[in-house]
């Protein structure tokens, strides 16, 4: 990225934003991970792909940018769902806290997927880069609203150290470049950690460091563990 000032990611150009795509484009694992989640859902599609249980949100500037150059997204009318040939019985899921500056979006379908042009939320789905406390960006954790249905939450031993380093890297700068970026996920980490003291369980993290550990929600105090040993959940508890 250049040396303009940016103040909010409504300000990332096609340019800057063609370059976080394209450096943060590495599957999560080795297998496609689709494969394993979709025989659980109804509807056949892998779940963070099926409007009926996630809304992907785009910044602005995505929205500008691939509304110019593709008609793989349009923006979220609230009843796609509903107008499924075998709608879910649940609402879709909009993410109550959708942050500012951010907007829901639908695309196509799994079907019709263009790997080039998914958004930056479809290629850190199903995580978020945690922020302690004490403001530290210490590495990659889950959405835990998904971890029944979701493969990868459960075999996080699978995730390659290449997606997590482009995902740190992409995040890093984001967070470094936009105030409100970081306040985002201040606010999503304490939510985790939230979430987690209230069902007295600890939360998994992809650390920085390369290594796995479960993290003690109350205390942040953290316990390395071989990453074959974390939780599996729902579907895949088995
Ligand atoms: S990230 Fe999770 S929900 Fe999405 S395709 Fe992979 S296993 Fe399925």
């Amino acid at each position: 990225m250049s040396h303009r000032i940016l103040r909010t990611p409504a300000d990332l150009t096609a340019e800057d934003l063609r370059t976080l795509y394209d450096t943060f484009d590495s599957p999560i694992a080795a297998l496609d991970c689709g494969k394993k989640c979709a025989p659980h859902n109804s509807s056949g599609k892998p779940f963070c792909c099926d409007i009926c249980h996630a809304v992907p949100a785009a910044y602005t500037s995505e929205w500008d940018f691939l509304s110019g150059t593709t008609d793989l997204w349009h923006r979220y009318r609230g009843d796609e769902c509903a107008s499924a040939p075998d709608p879910e019985p649940a609402s879709p899921l909009v993410d109550e806290n959708l942050p500012s500056g951010m907007i829901p979006l639908a695309c196509l379908g799994p079907s019709l997927c263009q790997r080039p042009n998914r958004l930056l939320s479809c290629r850190a789905f199903p995580f978020f880069p945690y922020i302690s406390s004490d403001s530290r960006i210490l590495g990659l954790a889950v959405e835990w609203e998904f971890k029944s249905v979701c493969w990868v939450i459960s075999n996080l031993s699978q995730v390659t150290d290449e997606y997590r380093a482009t995902f740190l890297q992409t995040f890093d700068q984001l967070l470094a470049l936009f105030d409100e970026v970081f306040d985002n996920y201040t606010y999503h980490s304490e939510r985790l950690r939230a979430h987690y003291v209230s069902k007295r369980k600890r939360f998994p993290l992809l650390h920085r460091n390369g290594g796995a550990y479960l993290v003690n929600p109350a205390s942040e105090r953290m316990r390395r563990v071989v990453p074959s040993q974390l939780p599996k959940y729902g579907f895949y508890a088995d």
